[in-house]
């Protein structure tokens, strides 16, 4: 069983990732990270963002370790994090060094403890489209940019970091510019997915529409 849940930054993916990946015992794989363990390790070593070979090796040399090893450091999450992830992304080398890594883990999908999961739960931009186009069930959930700014913004606020909700609606819109306009992989729904936009929704109405089109699934 592989779900896709697709769609731009903070529209509510990760929450119904692990709803799903927990309910029904799927393993879980959220792409942002392989984007932002380049972004952060280019940070790290003051690379410059722009300097597309760097980004380049440092993406065909990631292996899954340390991506974890990476997800560790308080930037991963943080909007420096997110943002320096959105630029190495829009590079198709860096995408296509990366490809491998996503793609494989359908075929023998682990949860986080090693243990084998009879199926994935990808959350990212274009796993229902480029990675996995052959899914089970593709979701694509969105909500407008006001929206998602406040929920980042409160989530921000929740781990102790320090920015402004206008910094964060800015962070935001441009990295859906960047998202939506990159030659290769744009952010957008895959024909057959089920687009649910959550600005006026909680979380409970959510998964209560995603439930059943699941269950019909398995
Ligand atoms: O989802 P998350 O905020 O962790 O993603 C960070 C960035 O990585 C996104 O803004 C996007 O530019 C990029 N990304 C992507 N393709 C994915 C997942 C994330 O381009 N499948």
């Amino acid at each position: 069983m592989i779900i896709t849940i697709d769609g731009p930054a903070a529209a509510g993916k990760g929450t119904i990732s692990a709803y799903l990946s927990n309910k029904y015992r799927l393993a879980y794989f959220d792409t942002g990270m392989v984007y932002r363990a380049v972004g952060l390790q280019m940070v790290l070593t003051a690379t410059d963002l722009q300097n597309t070979t760097a980004a380049f090796k440092i993406a065909k040399e990631l292996t899954f370790p340390q991506m974890m090893e990476l997800s560790l450091h308080p930037d991963f999450r943080s909007d420096i994090g997110g943002s320096a992830a959105s630029v190495v992304s829009a590079y198709p080398e860096v995408r296509a060094a990366l490809l491998d890594m996503q793609k494989n883990f359908a075929l023998n999908p682990v949860f986080a403890d090693g243990k084998p999961a009879k199926g994935v739960v990808y959350d990212g931009r274009d796993t229902g489209t480029v990675i996995c186009p052959n899914a089970d069930l593709k979701l694509f959930i969105t909500a407008s940019t006001e929206v998602r700014a406040k929920r980042r913004y409160k989530e921000f606020l929740q781990k102790g970091l320090i920015t402004t909700y206008q910094k964060v609606l800015a962070d935001m819109i441009e990295r859906d510019k960047r998202d939506s306009n990159r030659a290769n992989a744009p952010l957008k729904p895959a024909d057959d997915a089920v687009v649910i936009d959550t600005s006026d929704l909680d979380i409970a109405a959510v998964l209560a529409y995603i439930t059943p089109l699941v269950e019909a699934k398995l």
